[in-house]
């Protein structure tokens, strides 16, 4: 399931540059994840890089995007056509 980020966050833009699929930008009141492109790191990471990071813990599982690792892993193929899974 993609991640979300709650309203605990500081707009500190730590997670931003970790995301390897760009997916994390900043929004009105605070910094958000683009659902599409969230694969829980899947395909690079065994952890979520943005929850490393969060200094206040405001990275975590979105229950409203569900997904199986083999539809994380067909995200990952479909945003990165010529990179294998790690
Ligand atoms: S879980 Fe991984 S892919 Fe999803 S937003 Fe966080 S860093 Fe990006
Ligand atoms: S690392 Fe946490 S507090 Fe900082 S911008 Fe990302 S979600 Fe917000």
């Amino acid at each position: 399931m993609a991640f979300k980020i709650t309203e605990d966050c500081i707009s500190c833009a730590a997670c931003e540059s970790e995301c390897p699929n760009e997916a994390i930008s900043e929004g009105e009141d605070r910094f958000v994840i683009d659902p599409d492109k969230c694969t829980e790191c899947v395909g690079f990471y065994n952890t979520q890089q943005c929850a490393s990071v969060c200094p206040v813990d405001a990275c975590v599982p979105d229950p409203d995007h569900q997904e199986t690792k083999e539809q994380l892993l067909a995200k990952f193929k479909k945003l990165h056509p010529d990179k294998e899974p790690k």
